[in-house]
């Protein structure tokens, strides 16, 4: 039969990934939970209009990345590509600018981008981020880039990433600076990419972060945005740059740095991986969207936020060597033979598990051999076996798997003979009956 593979460009994410991805997210919850930052999920698939309207039609997402269908209802639907849109929409659903302000929110999920697949770009990707709705002030930016860089911190890359911020102005003094660009660029047209081309009509700030050569040579020379910018946003740069300094946070400014996405405005800001030429080395996102929120039809409402691409976090782990806490690792494996031995292991299990001991049994296999083999390859430090002989004498045999030494302890003592030789410390143990209350 012709075998059915996973769609290109999604990958599985196996158990060994697992664990980067564990580790990240409990950064993650732990970091927003210090700043106040609460979880929300939105769906995978929205309205269209939805993504056309927040992201813009000019951009790369909305152009050529989106996976868009019509339902059985006629509804234009599309998987979300980035987390933003979706938060906002929630907010002025929900009626969030009624509650005190600014709204705090933070998503880890997936995200869906037809694009090129290669090393660190996927079409199904996950990515974390945070939106902060209801505040205008940098130091609220500032905080921002800080919380996105205790993260890298935390996530032991910090040393190998550039924390990268620009302005790109607002609809007052943004506009003014386009006609500069536009004015630079007339008479050099034809040096440019066919892309370029197209977007110094359409989206003339993108042909400051093309990455053609030709290309990159012009935006060199180009009339810089901040030497453009209005007061007050100006004034909002000036004073974003003094409260990273504050916070010590080490930057660098790029007047050519513009983002992907239609919707920001004042600051923007990426963390980009430090001798990586790849174009996938980008790791982090974001910036300030003022206009979003009653772009998309709510109050107006001023707004920050950062995205993180999870994938690239966990590519840049592993190429640093870097290795992360795993819990998965088994503790005892029980080893039976015969009926009577089965359903006093059975039970074992239980106890074991109960306490926090990690363990396994393989019931369907019947030799004593083929399930010491399982042990062996569970990597699990001790093994307990119970034969028709233990069943009978009321005792049961613990095999230190790596010194291969066993010792007969008397069946009553298991579990704390068990407790006595396993590192207290790695037990999982929960006692989630004292978590719940009850109204
Ligand atoms: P790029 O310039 O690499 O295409 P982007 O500007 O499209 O990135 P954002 O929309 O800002 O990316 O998304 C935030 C982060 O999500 C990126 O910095 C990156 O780490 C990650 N990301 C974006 N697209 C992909 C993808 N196709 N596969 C994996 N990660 C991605
Ligand atoms: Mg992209």
């Amino acid at each position: 039969m012709e075998k059915i593979q996973s769609v290109q460009g999604m990958h599985d994410i196996l158990p060994d990934e697992q664990d980067y991805f564990t580790f990240i997210k409990k950064v993650v919850r732990h970091r927003c939970r210090q700043n106040g930052i609460r979880r929300i999920t939105t769906p995978v698939v929205e309205d269209t209009i939805l993504f056309k309207r927040a992201i813009g039609e000019q951009t790369d997402i909305v152009e050529k990345e989106m996976y868009t269908f019509i339902d059985q209802g006629e509804n234009q639907l599309t998987l979300r590509p980035e987390g933003t849109a979706g938060v906002v929409r929630a907010y002025i659903e929900h009626g969030m600018s009624n509650l005190p302000q600014p709204v705090q929110l933070y998503y880890f999920e997936p995200m869906f981008r037809r694009e090129r697949p290669q090393k660190g770009r996927y079409r199904q990707l996950f990515q974390f981020g945070v939106e902060i709705m209801g505040e205008s002030d940098p130091a609220l930016d500032a905080q921002l880039i800080a919380l996105a860089y205790t993260i890298c911190q935390d996530l032991g890359i910090a040393d190998m990433v550039d924390v990268v911020i620009n302005s790109i102005g607002c609809p007052v003094c943004r506009p003014k600076y386009i006609t500069h660009l536009q004015n630079f660029y007339a008479g050099k047209e034809r040096n440019l990419c066919d892309k370029c081309k197209t977007r110094l009509e359409k989206n003339p700030l993108r042909l400051l972060d093309c990455k053609e050569e030709d290309c990159q040579i012009l935006a060199n020379l180009a009339p810089k945005i901040t030497d453009h910018l209005c007061t007050e946003c100006k004034d909002f740069h000036d004073h974003l740059k003094d409260y990273l300094q504050a916070l010590d946070i080490p930057f660098r400014e790029s007047p050519k740095l513009v983002r992907g996405l239609d919707y920001y405005t004042k600051t923007v800001f990426e963390f980009v991986l430090k001798n990586d030429p790849k174009a996938q080395n980008t790791v982090c996102g974001g910036g300030r969207y003022d206009k979003l929120v009653e772009f998309l039809g709510g109050p107006n409402t001023p707004a920050s936020g950062f995205a993180f691409g999870i994938d690239r976090l966990v590519m840049t782990m592993k190429d640093a060597g870097i290795i992360v806490p795993s819990k998965d690792t088994i503790h005892v494996v029980i080893i039976q033979l015969g009926e009577d031995a089965k359903k006093k292991a059975i039970r074992l299990l239980q106890d074991l598990r109960s306490k926090g001991v990690k363990a396994m049994g393989s019931f369907g296999k019947d030799s004593i051999k083929s399930q010491m083999r399982l042990a062996d390859k569970l990597e699990a430090p001790y093994a307990l076996i119970l034969g028709q002989m233990e069943v009978k004498n009321k005792t049961i045999i613990l095999r230190d798997m790596k010194k291969g030494t066993q010792t007969i302890i008397k069946y009553d003592d298991v579990l704390p003979e068990i407790l006595k030789t396993i590192d207290n410390k790695t037990l999982d143990t929960h006692d989630f009956s004292t978590e719940l209350t009850r109204l």
